[in-house]
């Protein structure tokens, strides 16, 4: 995680002001939609559903550990570790499913370090036949987190060395390795794309097998780069002026990139829309179309008898065939939900709602935690060191300033559920921040949660 500042500022004040309004509007635009809306969403669990799940989903700690071993290294931008972790984390990808799509947004960009170059690593599972009814274009839900770490030559007591590769053992104990920032949670979404990888193949199974049209919803990955700080003078760090200005133009740098690129796409996509949009009327006007297309971009526009899928239905009068492609899901619109996983793995972990819009699924951990603790009190596995829950209903929502990549989504009105735990954990941007200090009673609770929500969510339990 980059920079937590709590001070407030005129700058923080407007941006709050800018956030309640963006609150209130959404609020005004989703009300005639809230009732299917919590539908949708199946909003909340019934107890013996909860209890069902908690009781077969089992924390497998040591397949996480062992994708966390391959994370675990020095990983800062342009560094052998960085180049690592992203083949291991694209080819872990690529080794679940052929129908996860893993790309890269690939960019350079200028930095108070000089130009670099930048990997986001994005993974969308989407089936091959590709090709289903669908109410609109497709929808993704999204989790991410980043994968570079913080270099060691900004961590106090961290070596100046960036290689791992050539390092001798004592010069590697001084690579900073970010456990918590955020080795962990590139860990977990590779774990729950594991986890996950069946049950969305029923999903889109499902989809293709539905009678009526359905809202197509599917799981997208975002492992974003340059999260982290990169200037290269240790001293500017640590200096009141970075503090107040530096952090502006020097972090977020692959979050910032991929979210105005996406801006761009649904830009194009929706004049694109609605020049055809014009032209259907123009058409429908002089009475030669007789199919109606519902769905954006990608929707194929015939005549009745020409359609390829539906000619078998010749009183057909509407079709809404979806034909998936590339561009369906590199759009900043169609996101329903984006989940940022931040410092995650530290001792008494706190969690609040900071995301107004978002707060029924914020619920919905809660809930899940309470049903998870009261099982395992049942059954007595409770540990010690977990006594205190995860996810605070306490305060109801608190106003968070820290920078991290759910920015550039949330200003760009996109819904965002920010899972980074308040206070940050005390290791944060130190040579602490190693494997010894991790909680894994605390990783566990925290991914079957998760696990546990995320079914919930796309409607499998
Ligand atoms: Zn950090």
């Amino acid at each position: 995680m980059m920079q937590k500042q709590f001070q407030i500022s005129i700058v923080r004040i407007i941006l709050l002001y800018w956030l309640l309004l963006s609150f209130m509007t959404i609020i005004d635009c989703d009300d005639n939609n809230n009732n299917n809306k919590k539908k949708d969403d199946k909003n909340i669990l019934d107890k013996s559903d909860l209890k069902n799940l908690i009781q077969n989903i089992e924390f497998d700690e040591k397949f996480f550990r062992s994708i966390l071993d391959k994370i675990l290294i020095p990983r800062s931008v342009d560094s052998t570790g960085h180049e690592t972790v992203r083949q291991y984390i694209k080819n872990t990808l690529r080794d679940l499913n052929s129908r996860w799509h893993v790309e890269e947004d690939v960019f350079r960009t200028r930095t108070p370090a000089g130009q670099l170059k930048f990997h986001n690593i994005i993974a969308t599972y989407v089936p091959e036949f590709g090709c289903v009814k669908s109410k609109s274009s497709l929808k993704r839900t999204i989790l991410a987190c980043h994968y570079d770490s913080l270099k060691s030559t900004l961590v106090k007591g961290g070596s100046s060395s960036s290689s791992s590769s050539t390092n001798s053992q004592i010069e590697q104990q001084l690579q900073f390795i970010g456990a918590t920032d955020a080795a962990v949670s590139c860990s977990l979404m590779l774990y729950l794309a594991h986890k996950m990888n069946d049950y969305l193949g029923k999903l889109w199974l499902n989809y293709s097998l539905s009678n009526r049209t359905v809202q197509l919803n599917t799981l997208q990955l975002i492992f974003f780069d340059g999260e982290e700080i990169i200037r290269s003078d240790p001293n500017i760090i640590r200096s009141k002026r970075y503090k107040s200005k530096f952090p502006q133009t020097d972090s977020l740098f692959g979050s910032k990139h991929l979210a105005n690129k996406w801006e761009k796409i649904s830009n194009e996509l929706n004049e694109q829309q609605n020049h055809r949009f014009n032209t259907t009327t123009n058409d429908i006007n002089n009475n030669n179309v007789t199919i109606t297309k519902r769905s954006r971009h990608s929707t194929t526009t015939t005549t009745q008898n020409e359609n390829p899928v539906m000619k078998n239905k010749k009183n057909s009068k509407i079709t809404e065939v979806l034909i998936i492609s590339p561009q369906d899901y590199h759009t900043i619109d169609d996101i329903k939900l984006f989940i940022l996983f931040d410092l995650i793995g530290g001792s008494s972990s706190r969690f609040y709602n900071t995301n107004l819009n978002t707060s029924h699924y914020f619920q919905q951990l809660i809930q899940i935690e309470k049903s998870f603790v009261q099982f395992n009190n049942e059954t007595k596995k409770t540990s010690k060191s977990m006594n205190k829950n995860l996810f605070q209903q306490n305060p109801a929502f608190m106003v968070s300033f820290v920078r991290d990549d759910h920015l550039p989504f949330i200003i760009r009105n996109v819904p965002v559920l920010h899972l980074i735990p308040h206070p940050f954990p005390r290791i944060w941007h130190s040579m602490d921040d190693n494997l010894d200090n991790l909680n894994f009673n605390s990783i566990s609770r925290f991914v079957t949660i998760m696990q546990i929500f995320l079914l919930n969510y796309f409607g499998l339990v």
